[in-house]
């Protein structure tokens, strides 16, 4: 039996060390997959070294109150063996009210993966790898599982009193631009209580990789990419969920593995100015008056500044576009709220 009111909710935002177990409690090699190139010296562990690893992240200098989490990452954790989950839990009670978070596949969720987590009493967060909800993607994505598994292990997780998270991707193989935003769609009606959203890349390595040599699958370009995951980020957000990181963080080690496909180390910063340009185009659209004639002025705090600019001016060029022939001005107004823009006449 599950209760809510156990569980410890902390009000900050959590210092989370991350533990990466590649591959670790996964039943299947998802296509686009390959966590061992990803993540190459975490190789086997035992508790010991995870436990070390831990201590080297807890002797960074921190801001004590923050609420620490320790995070199983790279793998299924709740399809580990039970004994080996049990060791985690106790690991994470070694340090004071610390929390669990982990990713998993859906279909490692049940009643009986759940009760083992139930008796701790920790604070939970789960990070579900949903990544599409389109049975043809998930198939031809190798995934191994279809919609109705995830749909389960969002009741089981949720009656088990766990926070969830949701990690996406779009441009999977079979994936177009509707039905990446018919996912996005039907993720905000599951209500996860976050997301993280990353574009398809090809990985040295895994299956997808093989697709490509072979002609098969072709990432999205980098624009397409920018364009469907704004589009998708857009539905979320507006239906409640916050994303929390758009694209895979750059490291030594993904710039190592990347084949090919649409990564930037400034992914969010790419579609967030891309949904903000689509949102002044839209207020242009519905303005009043002569469009052509009269010239424009597009008013904004210094924090969206560089966000209105657009990566790479990306927003201006598209604004330049838009309203030719009529001259526009982009003014910095240093005293407003940090989400304040305008568009009118000048
Ligand atoms: S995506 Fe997740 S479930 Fe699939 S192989 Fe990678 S770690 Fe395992």
């Amino acid at each position: 039996m599950f209760e809510k009111e156990l569980f410890l909710i902390p009000a900050q935002k959590p210092f989370i060390i991350p533990l990466f177990l590649p591959h670790a409690g996964c039943r299947h090699h998802c296509i686009f997959c390959n966590q061992n190139t990803l993540h190459p010296k975490s190789g086997k562990k035992n508790i010991s070294t995870l436990r070390n690893e831990m201590d080297r992240w807890l002797a960074f200098p921190r801001d004590l109150q923050r609420p620490v989490e320790l995070a199983f990452f790279g793998g299924s954790f709740l399809g580990l063996p039970e004994k080996d989950i049990n060791a985690c839990i106790e690991l994470v009670k070694d340090i004071p009210d610390a929390g669990l978070r982990f990713s998993t596949r859906p279909d490692t969720v049940s009643r009986a993966s759940l009760e083992l987590l139930s008796a701790s009493g920790l604070f939970m967060t789960a990070e579900l790898g949903i990544q599409s909800l389109d049975e043809r993607v998930l198939r031809l994505s190798a995934r191994g599982h279809g919609v109705d598994e995830v749909v389960e292990a969002f009741k089981e997780l949720r009656q088990a009193g766990i926070s969830v998270g949701a990690q996406m991707m779009t441009g999977l193989p079979g994936a177009s631009g509707s039905s990446d935003l018919d996912t996005a769609e039907r993720l905000v009606s599951l209500g996860p209580d976050f997301a993280r959203v990353a574009p398809t890349l090809v990985l040295k390595g895994s299956g997808l990789e093989k697709l490509f040599v072979r002609g098969k699958y072709r990432p999205m370009e980098f624009s397409e990419a920018v364009e469907r995951t704004a589009a998708y980020v857009n539905i979320l957000e507006k239906g409640g969920v916050p994303v929390l990181r758009i694209g895979l963080q750059t490291d030594a080690h993904l710039e190592e593995s990347l084949l090919t496909g649409p990564h930037h180390p400034s992914m969010g910063e790419w579609v967030r100015g891309r949904i903000l340009g689509d949102e002044v185009l839209e207020a242009f659209g519905r303005m009043e008056g002569n469009h052509i004639k009269k010239s424009l002025r597009i008013r904004v705090s210094l924090n969206l500044r560089s966000r209105m600019q657009g990566m790479g001016k990306s927003n201006f060029l598209r604004f330049e576009r838009a309203f030719f022939p009529a001259p526009f001005s982009i003014v910095t107004e240093k005293d407003q709220e940090p989400d304040f823009w305008v568009i009118e006449y000048a």
